[in-house]
């Protein structure tokens, strides 16, 4: 019995089959490039198509961007997100073309429940997920009766610089600006005034060149990201965050950094938190939905 797991990027919207214990069967990966709520719900039950010719699928589960009512399985809001998206009801569509039940989270979210699940982290009775990828997102979780209730975060809009730089999202300074991939790379352009990099890949390239820029760069990120892991800790009372996305993987180049900022920047009155890298990468969302969607058919026994 499977769960069809899909993750709809701002990229690429990724599918996949995945087992009770958290197996993924025939990974399907296309590219995002409708950008649209139509190709999005066609891509979806097209993934889900070609994973029940394969397996015995029993629930469809989507993580997408955007704030989402998840009982009604509709985008309710979402910055700079695809035409057509806001107010489209993904479930009941979803439901009608591909007959099973459909469960819908925030992307951010399913990467948190997915860790809880397979991240090997110890029974926490709060915890917030903060991803830091293209964009920043996140969710916190709460242990009720043995299982995590998680409500999504939108620690990418929380306002770390209130005369900051200017955020798609109308507001000024958001941490959005300031630690996403975007926002390391776009700085670093700005201020060696030339177009020379495009991604999140390429600074870290000019961070392992022990380029000057780049290392200041990343030195204020530091920053920001302690200060913006201790306002979490103080608006949700967690133990432990854990830092996703795709900055993750370049952690050897701000972990420690960031532990001392939080050692110098945390009030004496608050306990130590414990910051925790991802362990499933960028399968933690596909995880995270999947298990989502076992809860649904385990709930409607
Ligand atoms: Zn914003």
């Amino acid at each position: 019995m499977y769960v069809a797991a899909i993750d709809v990027g701002g990229t690429k919207i990724v599918g996949a089959a995945v087992d009770r214990k958290g197996e993924i069967k025939t990974p399907i990966r296309v590219e995002n490039t409708g950008l649209s709520g139509e190709f999005i719900v066609e891509t979806c039950v097209d993934i889900f198509h070609r994973l029940s010719r394969q397996h015995e699928i029993k629930a469809l589960a989507v993580g997408t961007g955007g704030r989402l009512d998840t009982e009604a399985g509709i985008v309710r809001r979402a910055v700079d997100l695809y035409t057509g998206y806001v107010g489209l009801n993904i479930k009941e569509i979803l439901e009608t073309n591909c007959h099973l039940p459909v469960v819908i989270d925030n992307d951010c979210c399913m990467a948190l429940r997915g860790e809880l699940w397979k991240g090997g982290l110890k029974d926490y009775q709060r915890v917030a997920g903060l991803i830091l990828g293209t964009g920043v997102g996140g969710g916190v979780a709460v242990r009720k009766n043995g299982q995590y209730q998680i409500q999504q975060a939108e620690f990418g809009h929380f306002i770390l610089h209130p005369s900051g730089r200017k955020c798609l999202c109308g507001q000024r300074g958001c941490a959005e600006q300031y630690l996403s991939g975007t926002s390391l790379w776009n700085r670093y352009n700005q201020l060696t005034g030339r177009a020379k990099i495009r991604s999140g890949y390429e600074f870290f390239n000019q961070v392992k060149a022990k380029d000057k820029t780049a290392q200041e760069i990343l030195h204020e990120f530091v920053k920001d990201l302690a200060i913006c892991l201790i306002s979490i800790q103080n608006l949700y009372d967690v133990e432990a965050v854990v830092i996703g996305g795709g900055l993750a993987d370049t952690r050897q180049f701000w972990w420690r950094e960031t532990e001392c900022q939080l050692v110098q920047k945390s009030s004496h009155v608050l306990p130590k938190l414990e910051i925790l890298p991802a362990r499933n990468g960028n399968q933690a969302a596909l995880l995270g939905a999947a298990r989502l969607g076992f809860e649904k058919l385990e709930a409607m026994l």
